[in-house]
């Protein structure tokens, strides 16, 4: 049936005005608690669904990451053979990680780019479905179903504040506005110094690709962004505003304890504006974090990065 989902409907928490220097009450999507560990579940379990019911016996994503990870979980609950395609980069507790879900693993080039290509060249030499981890439309219908689900449980909120990295969950977040009727309802669009694709784009007014990607927000690194998110990314609704990997792994600890969940550092990019981008963020009175997750964090790697940046 295509009624069914990968992805859960998750909860909704509520911290009061002194969580953030913004002093606004904030509505955090807690997405982290999916059970692939990020929203990516939500656009890439509905394009294995839809992948499944086309009559594909495989699928294939490039991904290191979540969005690997994402599909491998949604693979195996379809019954279909995943094979993810990791760059050289990608830890050998990612590698396993992908593999619990009985995923195939080939480890191939040094980058996402390389990887990409591989994944591409082997769903057609192999008749499988090849997976996009953020530029593709299915991708942003499932992700936007994070927005109908905060519609539903009938919480106000005056703007989304959202970490980007290709753009897909921007896209998929712009995707739910819109379907809900609330197009007018503004997105602050977060990134790391370093993973900055989206900001550098919007500054040049033409998309562009970043030499490199050096921050620790390894989820933001796509160093292109999506068309489609550049495009949105030129219009008012969007607001593109960056912020330091020390601020960003700061707000993973500060949320950790506050509500015992650890997130990546991408993730605490978007809870870092709060903070950091108090003056703009203040302007509403009830802003929603997108709590996009991530499996690339522990309690060891976040002492690590505390020592690294002197927190
Ligand atoms: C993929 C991912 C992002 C960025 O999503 P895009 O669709 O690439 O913009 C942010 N945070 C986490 C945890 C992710 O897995």
């Amino acid at each position: 049936m295509m009624s069914k989902t990968m992805h859960i409907d998750t909860p909704l928490l509520e911290v009061d005005g002194d969580y953030s220097a913004c002093g606004r009450p904030l509505l955090f999507k807690m997405d982290a608690l999916q059970p692939s560990g990020s929203f990516k579940l939500r656009g890439l379990g509905l394009r294995c669904i839809q992948a499944a019911a086309g009559g594909t016996k495989g699928i294939v994503c490039a991904s290191g990451g979540n969005a690997g990870y994402a599909a491998a979980y949604a693979a195996r609950q379809l019954g279909l053979a995943a094979t993810i395609i990791v760059p050289t980069s990608t830890s050998m507790e990612a590698r396993n990680a992908i593999q619990t879900f009985g995923a195939e693993v080939h480890v191939e080039g040094s980058s996402f780019d390389d990887a990409d290509a591989f994944a591409r060249k082997w769903a057609a030499d192999h008749g499988a479905a090849y997976l996009h981890p953020f530029d593709d439309p299915i991708l942003w219908e499932g992700h936007a179903s994070l927005v109908d689900e905060v519609v539903a449980a009938g919480k106000p909120f005056d703007c989304v504040v959202t970490a980007v990295g290709g753009g897909g969950l921007l896209l998929g977040i712009i995707e739910g506005l819109k379907r809900n009727g609330l197009s007018d309802i503004p997105i602050i669009a977060v990134e790391t110094d370093g993973a900055a694709s989206l900001h550098a784009s919007i500054a040049a007014g033409r998309p562009i690709t970043l030499p490199a990607i050096t921050s620790v927000a390894t989820s933001l690194g796509a160093r292109r962004v999506a068309q489609a998110a550049f495009d949105a990314g030129m219009t008012d609704q969007v607001i593109s505003v960056t912020v330091s990997d020390s601020e960003a792994v700061k707000a993973c600890l500060k949320f950790a304890d506050a509500t015992r969940v650890l997130v990546e550092p991408a993730c605490g990019a978007a809870l870092a504006a709060a903070d950091v981008h108090a003056d703009l963020i203040q302007r509403f009175e009830r802003p929603l974090i997108e709590i996009c997750g991530g499996i690339g964090t522990s309690i060891a790697r976040l002492q690590t990065w505390k020592e690294t940046f002197g927190l």
